[in-house]
Protein backbone atom coordinates (compact mmCIF):
# COMPACT_ATOMS: atom_id res chain seq x y z
CA UNK A 1 0.00 0.00 0.00
CA UNK A 2 1.25 3.30 -1.18
CA UNK A 3 0.42 6.46 1.27
CA UNK A 4 3.70 7.86 1.55
CA UNK A 5 3.32 9.54 -2.17
CA UNK A 6 0.90 12.30 -1.65
CA UNK A 7 2.16 15.25 0.56
CA UNK A 8 0.88 15.56 3.85
CA UNK A 9 0.72 18.64 5.78
CA UNK A 10 0.67 18.44 9.65
CA UNK A 11 -1.94 19.48 11.03
CA UNK A 12 -1.90 17.30 14.07
CA UNK A 13 0.60 16.03 16.92
CA UNK A 14 3.27 14.42 16.06
CA UNK A 15 2.82 11.05 17.14
CA UNK A 16 0.24 8.46 17.20
CA UNK A 17 -3.06 9.49 19.24
CA UNK A 18 -3.09 7.25 22.57
CA UNK A 19 -4.92 4.29 22.77
CA UNK A 20 -7.03 3.59 26.31
CA UNK A 21 -8.16 0.71 27.47
CA UNK A 22 -12.03 1.30 28.63
CA UNK A 23 -11.49 -1.35 31.83
CA UNK A 24 -14.69 0.22 33.92
CA UNK A 25 -16.81 0.41 31.20
CA UNK A 26 -15.95 -3.39 29.93
CA UNK A 27 -16.20 -4.57 33.71
CA UNK A 28 -19.66 -2.92 33.47
CA UNK A 29 -20.78 -5.20 30.86
CA UNK A 30 -19.96 -8.12 31.91
CA UNK A 31 -15.86 -8.46 31.37
CA UNK A 32 -16.34 -11.13 28.50
CA UNK A 33 -15.32 -8.36 25.80
CA UNK A 34 -12.44 -5.49 26.16
CA UNK A 35 -13.06 -2.32 24.61
CA UNK A 36 -10.55 0.28 24.01
CA UNK A 37 -10.64 3.77 22.71
CA UNK A 38 -8.15 5.18 20.19
CA UNK A 39 -8.36 9.09 21.38
CA UNK A 40 -8.59 10.57 18.46
CA UNK A 41 -10.48 14.09 20.62
CA UNK A 42 -6.77 14.35 21.76
CA UNK A 43 -5.22 14.52 18.17
CA UNK A 44 -4.61 18.03 17.21
CA UNK A 45 -3.87 21.68 18.73
CA UNK A 46 -6.52 23.19 16.20
CA UNK A 47 -9.64 24.21 17.69
CA UNK A 48 -9.89 20.66 19.95
CA UNK A 49 -9.10 18.46 16.31
CA UNK A 50 -11.42 15.78 15.45
CA UNK A 51 -11.70 13.25 12.29
CA UNK A 52 -11.67 15.79 9.67
CA UNK A 53 -8.26 17.40 10.44
CA UNK A 54 -6.60 13.90 10.00
CA UNK A 55 -8.51 14.31 6.09
CA UNK A 56 -7.41 17.31 5.87
CA UNK A 57 -3.97 16.75 6.30
CA UNK A 58 -4.01 14.80 2.80
CA UNK A 59 -6.37 17.44 0.90
CA UNK A 60 -4.92 21.04 2.32
CA UNK A 61 -1.43 20.27 0.52
CA UNK A 62 -2.88 20.98 -3.01
CA UNK A 63 -4.98 24.17 -1.59
CA UNK A 64 -1.11 25.35 -0.98
CA UNK A 65 0.29 24.28 -3.54
CA UNK A 66 -1.95 25.73 -6.18
CA UNK A 67 -2.17 29.10 -4.35
CA UNK A 68 -5.86 29.31 -3.09
CA UNK A 69 -6.20 31.95 -0.37
CA UNK A 70 -9.83 30.70 0.52
CA UNK A 71 -11.17 27.01 2.30
CA UNK A 72 -14.64 27.19 1.42
CA UNK A 73 -16.66 24.35 2.92
CA UNK A 74 -20.20 22.99 4.20
CA UNK A 75 -21.88 21.37 6.97
CA UNK A 76 -24.73 21.30 9.47
CA UNK A 77 -25.12 24.87 11.58
CA UNK A 78 -23.24 22.70 14.48
CA UNK A 79 -20.64 21.08 11.92
CA UNK A 80 -17.52 19.78 13.26
CA UNK A 81 -16.29 19.97 9.73
CA UNK A 82 -16.95 23.80 9.78
CA UNK A 83 -15.10 24.58 12.98
CA UNK A 84 -11.88 22.31 11.74
CA UNK A 85 -11.46 24.18 8.35
CA UNK A 86 -12.20 27.63 10.21
CA UNK A 87 -8.91 26.54 12.70
CA UNK A 88 -7.14 24.67 9.92
CA UNK A 89 -7.18 28.14 7.34
CA UNK A 90 -6.46 30.54 10.62
CA UNK A 91 -3.66 28.31 10.76
CA UNK A 92 -1.78 28.25 7.18
CA UNK A 93 -3.05 32.14 7.12
CA UNK A 94 -5.98 31.58 4.45
CA UNK A 95 -9.46 33.20 4.58
CA UNK A 96 -12.30 30.56 5.26
CA UNK A 97 -15.93 30.70 4.11
CA UNK A 98 -18.53 28.10 5.54
CA UNK A 99 -21.98 27.36 4.25
CA UNK A 100 -23.99 26.38 7.84
CA UNK A 101 -26.95 24.86 6.92
CA UNK A 102 -29.84 23.44 8.72
CA UNK A 103 -29.17 19.84 8.84
CA UNK A 104 -30.77 19.05 12.69
CA UNK A 105 -34.50 19.56 13.45
CA UNK A 106 -34.96 21.03 16.70
CA UNK A 107 -37.61 23.21 15.60
CA UNK A 108 -37.84 26.10 18.40
CA UNK A 109 -36.15 24.07 21.34
CA UNK A 110 -33.03 25.65 21.54
CA UNK A 111 -32.65 29.27 20.89
CA UNK A 112 -29.13 29.54 20.63
CA UNK A 113 -28.12 26.72 18.20
CA UNK A 114 -26.97 29.19 15.45
CA UNK A 115 -25.25 31.35 18.39
CA UNK A 116 -23.16 29.12 20.39
CA UNK A 117 -20.74 26.11 20.32
CA UNK A 118 -19.12 25.45 17.19
CA UNK A 119 -20.36 27.98 15.18
CA UNK A 120 -19.47 30.38 17.89
CA UNK A 121 -15.31 29.15 17.59
CA UNK A 122 -15.93 29.10 13.74
CA UNK A 123 -16.57 32.79 13.88
CA UNK A 124 -13.98 33.42 16.78
CA UNK A 125 -11.74 31.34 14.22
CA UNK A 126 -12.12 34.62 11.89
CA UNK A 127 -14.85 32.41 9.14
CA UNK A 128 -17.37 33.65 7.03
CA UNK A 129 -20.10 32.02 8.20
CA UNK A 130 -22.94 31.83 6.20
CA UNK A 131 -26.38 30.27 7.54
CA UNK A 132 -28.60 28.46 5.14
CA UNK A 133 -32.01 27.12 5.29
CA UNK A 134 -31.04 23.80 3.33
CA UNK A 135 -31.79 20.63 5.06
CA UNK A 136 -29.57 17.40 5.98
CA UNK A 137 -27.85 16.02 2.79
CA UNK A 138 -23.87 14.70 2.54
CA UNK A 139 -24.04 15.66 -1.31
CA UNK A 140 -22.92 18.85 -3.28
CA UNK A 141 -25.47 22.23 -2.72
CA UNK A 142 -25.90 24.91 -4.76
CA UNK A 143 -25.60 26.91 -1.94
CA UNK A 144 -21.95 26.07 -1.60
CA UNK A 145 -21.31 26.82 -5.47
CA UNK A 146 -22.70 30.15 -4.39
CA UNK A 147 -20.13 30.93 -1.62
CA UNK A 148 -17.95 29.68 -4.56
CA UNK A 149 -18.72 31.97 -6.68
CA UNK A 150 -18.49 35.02 -4.61
CA UNK A 151 -15.21 34.16 -3.69
CA UNK A 152 -14.26 34.48 -7.12
CA UNK A 153 -16.33 37.67 -7.70
CA UNK A 154 -14.06 39.46 -5.12
CA UNK A 155 -10.89 38.35 -6.42
CA UNK A 156 -10.21 35.62 -4.10
CA UNK A 157 -8.94 31.93 -5.25
CA UNK A 158 -11.48 29.10 -3.19
CA UNK A 159 -10.12 26.18 -2.98
CA UNK A 160 -13.40 23.78 -2.03
CA UNK A 161 -13.68 21.41 0.20
CA UNK A 162 -17.23 19.11 0.53
CA UNK A 163 -19.17 17.69 3.51
CA UNK A 164 -17.07 15.99 5.84
CA UNK A 165 -14.19 16.00 3.45
CA UNK A 166 -15.94 13.07 2.06
CA UNK A 167 -16.59 13.68 -1.59
CA UNK A 168 -12.70 14.97 -2.16
CA UNK A 169 -11.00 12.49 -4.21
CA UNK A 170 -8.16 12.33 -1.32
CA UNK A 171 -10.96 12.51 1.59
CA UNK A 172 -10.56 8.70 2.39
CA UNK A 173 -6.88 8.93 2.71
CA UNK A 174 -6.50 10.03 6.18
CA UNK A 175 -8.23 7.27 7.72
CA UNK A 176 -6.05 4.76 5.74
CA UNK A 177 -2.88 6.34 7.95
CA UNK A 178 -5.29 5.64 11.05
CA UNK A 179 -4.73 2.26 10.42
CA UNK A 180 -1.45 1.95 9.62
CA UNK A 181 -0.81 3.66 12.91
CA UNK A 182 -2.79 1.12 14.71
CA UNK A 183 -1.16 -1.67 13.21
CA UNK A 184 2.45 -0.03 14.20
CA UNK A 185 0.40 0.45 17.78
CA UNK A 186 -0.62 -3.46 18.00
CA UNK A 187 3.49 -4.50 16.97
CA UNK A 188 4.26 -2.55 20.00
CA UNK A 189 1.65 -3.75 22.63
CA UNK A 190 1.91 -7.61 21.52
CA UNK A 191 -1.73 -7.79 20.76
CA UNK A 192 -4.06 -7.22 17.32
CA UNK A 193 -7.34 -5.47 17.55
CA UNK A 194 -10.55 -8.16 16.29
CA UNK A 195 -13.12 -5.33 15.77
CA UNK A 196 -12.99 -1.45 14.84
CA UNK A 197 -16.11 0.25 15.58
CA UNK A 198 -16.67 3.65 14.06
CA UNK A 199 -19.34 6.06 13.75
CA UNK A 200 -20.05 7.06 9.64
CA UNK A 201 -22.38 9.71 8.42
CA UNK A 202 -20.71 11.20 5.16
CA UNK A 203 -18.42 8.52 4.77
CA UNK A 204 -14.94 8.91 3.97
CA UNK A 205 -14.05 7.93 7.66
CA UNK A 206 -15.06 4.36 7.76
CA UNK A 207 -14.05 4.55 3.84
CA UNK A 208 -10.27 4.75 4.40
CA UNK A 209 -10.66 2.83 7.58
CA UNK A 210 -12.01 -0.42 5.36
CA UNK A 211 -8.68 0.21 2.48
CA UNK A 212 -6.23 0.69 5.79
CA UNK A 213 -7.39 -2.52 7.58
CA UNK A 214 -8.10 -4.37 4.46
CA UNK A 215 -4.56 -4.51 3.85
CA UNK A 216 -4.64 -7.11 6.40
CA UNK A 217 -7.59 -8.76 5.63
CA UNK A 218 -9.15 -6.79 8.15
CA UNK A 219 -11.61 -4.90 5.89
CA UNK A 220 -15.05 -6.35 7.52
CA UNK A 221 -14.10 -6.10 10.89
CA UNK A 222 -14.39 -2.42 10.50
CA UNK A 223 -18.23 -1.91 11.93
CA UNK A 224 -19.44 1.53 10.84
CA UNK A 225 -22.65 2.72 12.91
CA UNK A 226 -24.61 4.41 11.06
CA UNK A 227 -25.78 8.24 11.91
CA UNK A 228 -26.75 9.86 9.39
CA UNK A 229 -30.44 7.46 9.43
CA UNK A 230 -30.18 7.93 5.80
CA UNK A 231 -28.20 4.40 5.88
CA UNK A 232 -28.29 3.62 1.43
CA UNK A 233 -27.18 6.78 0.68
CA UNK A 234 -24.00 7.18 3.44
CA UNK A 235 -23.27 3.23 2.57
CA UNK A 236 -23.54 3.93 -1.55
CA UNK A 237 -21.03 6.70 -0.35
CA UNK A 238 -18.48 4.47 1.39
CA UNK A 239 -18.11 1.91 -0.34
CA UNK A 240 -17.74 4.78 -3.37
CA UNK A 241 -14.77 6.55 -1.23
CA UNK A 242 -13.39 3.11 -0.52
CA UNK A 243 -12.85 1.91 -3.87
CA UNK A 244 -11.58 5.18 -5.06
CA UNK A 245 -9.20 5.79 -2.19
CA UNK A 246 -8.09 1.82 -2.72
CA UNK A 247 -7.09 2.67 -6.40
CA UNK A 248 -5.03 5.50 -4.94
CA UNK A 249 -3.28 3.92 -2.37
CA UNK A 250 -2.44 0.80 -4.77
CA UNK A 251 -4.14 -1.67 -2.35
CA UNK A 252 -3.53 -4.37 -5.25
CA UNK A 253 -7.31 -5.60 -4.77
CA UNK A 254 -10.83 -4.26 -5.31
CA UNK A 255 -13.15 -3.45 -2.18
CA UNK A 256 -16.93 -4.92 -2.67
CA UNK A 257 -20.15 -4.04 -1.26
CA UNK A 258 -19.17 -7.31 1.42
CA UNK A 259 -16.42 -5.31 2.75
CA UNK A 260 -18.53 -2.21 4.18
CA UNK A 261 -20.25 -3.20 7.28
CA UNK A 262 -22.81 -0.52 8.18
CA UNK A 263 -25.07 -1.27 11.17
CA UNK A 264 -28.46 0.18 10.37
CA UNK A 265 -29.96 0.13 13.99
CA UNK A 266 -28.85 2.53 16.43
CA UNK A 267 -28.68 6.28 13.92
CA UNK A 268 -32.73 6.73 14.29
CA UNK A 269 -34.53 8.57 14.42
CA UNK A 270 -33.10 11.06 12.33
CA UNK A 271 -29.58 12.65 11.74
CA UNK A 272 -28.31 15.22 14.97
CA UNK A 273 -30.93 13.52 17.48
CA UNK A 274 -30.54 11.00 19.97
CA UNK A 275 -32.68 7.54 20.65
CA UNK A 276 -32.95 6.46 24.23
CA UNK A 277 -29.96 4.04 23.98
CA UNK A 278 -27.85 7.30 22.36
CA UNK A 279 -28.73 8.69 26.33
CA UNK A 280 -27.88 5.94 27.88
CA UNK A 281 -24.62 5.22 26.07
CA UNK A 282 -23.67 8.83 26.85
CA UNK A 283 -24.42 8.33 30.44
CA UNK A 284 -23.20 5.19 30.98
CA UNK A 285 -19.58 6.11 29.21
CA UNK A 286 -19.49 9.04 30.69
CA UNK A 287 -19.89 7.91 34.31
CA UNK A 288 -17.46 4.32 33.85
CA UNK A 289 -14.92 6.22 32.15
CA UNK A 290 -14.96 9.57 32.45
CA UNK A 291 -15.48 10.24 28.88
CA UNK A 292 -17.46 12.31 26.96
CA UNK A 293 -19.83 11.17 23.06
CA UNK A 294 -22.05 13.29 22.05
CA UNK A 295 -25.88 13.44 21.26
CA UNK A 296 -25.39 13.30 17.22
CA UNK A 297 -22.04 11.28 16.48
CA UNK A 298 -20.34 9.07 19.11
CA UNK A 299 -23.11 8.66 21.37
CA UNK A 300 -24.30 6.50 18.30
CA UNK A 301 -21.61 4.64 17.81
CA UNK A 302 -21.23 4.22 21.93
CA UNK A 303 -24.91 2.76 21.80
CA UNK A 304 -23.81 0.32 19.45
CA UNK A 305 -20.88 -0.84 20.75
CA UNK A 306 -22.38 -1.33 23.69
CA UNK A 307 -25.85 -3.31 22.81
CA UNK A 308 -23.06 -5.61 20.49
CA UNK A 309 -21.46 -6.41 23.45
CA UNK A 310 -24.88 -6.95 25.64
CA UNK A 311 -26.49 -8.80 23.29
CA UNK A 312 -23.17 -11.24 22.46
CA UNK A 313 -22.34 -10.47 19.06
CA UNK A 314 -18.51 -10.00 19.60
CA UNK A 315 -17.40 -13.65 20.59
CA UNK A 316 -16.12 -13.68 24.18
CA UNK A 317 -12.07 -12.60 24.64
CA UNK A 318 -12.43 -9.91 21.88
CA UNK A 319 -10.83 -7.03 22.19
CA UNK A 320 -12.83 -3.97 20.40
CA UNK A 321 -11.28 -0.68 19.65
CA UNK A 322 -13.40 2.29 19.49
CA UNK A 323 -12.83 5.42 17.23
CA UNK A 324 -13.60 8.42 19.29
CA UNK A 325 -13.74 12.13 18.45
CA UNK A 326 -14.42 15.34 20.46
CA UNK A 327 -17.62 15.67 21.78
CA UNK A 328 -19.97 17.84 20.19
CA UNK A 329 -22.83 19.25 22.74
CA UNK A 330 -25.61 20.47 20.47
C1 LIG B 1 -17.95 13.94 10.88
C2 LIG B 1 -17.94 13.14 12.11
C3 LIG B 1 -18.20 11.75 12.08
C4 LIG B 1 -18.57 11.03 10.81
O1 LIG B 1 -17.50 10.87 9.93
P1 LIG B 1 -17.77 10.75 8.36
O2 LIG B 1 -16.44 10.65 7.74
O3 LIG B 1 -18.56 11.94 7.98
O4 LIG B 1 -18.60 9.49 8.15
C5 LIG B 1 -18.13 11.05 13.26
N1 LIG B 1 -17.85 11.65 14.43
C6 LIG B 1 -17.61 12.97 14.50
C7 LIG B 1 -17.32 13.58 15.83
C8 LIG B 1 -17.65 13.76 13.36
O5 LIG B 1 -17.41 15.08 13.45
Amino acid sequence: MKLDKFPKQELTFPGPTPIQHLARLSAALGGKVQLYAKREDCNSGLAFGGNKTRKLEYIVPEAIEGGYDTLVSIGGIQSNQTRQVAAVAAHLGMKCVLVQENWVNHGDKDGVYDKVGNIELSRILGADCRLDAAGFDIGIRPSWEQAMADVEKAGGKPYPIPAGCSEHPKGGLGFVGFAEEVRQQEKESGFKFDYIVVCAVTGSTQAGMIVGFAADGRARRVIGIDASAKPDKTKDQILRIAKNTAELVELGHEITEEDVVLDTRFGGPEYGVPNEGTMEAIRLCARTEGMLTDPVYEGKSMDGMIQMVRNGEFPEGSRVLYAHWAARLR
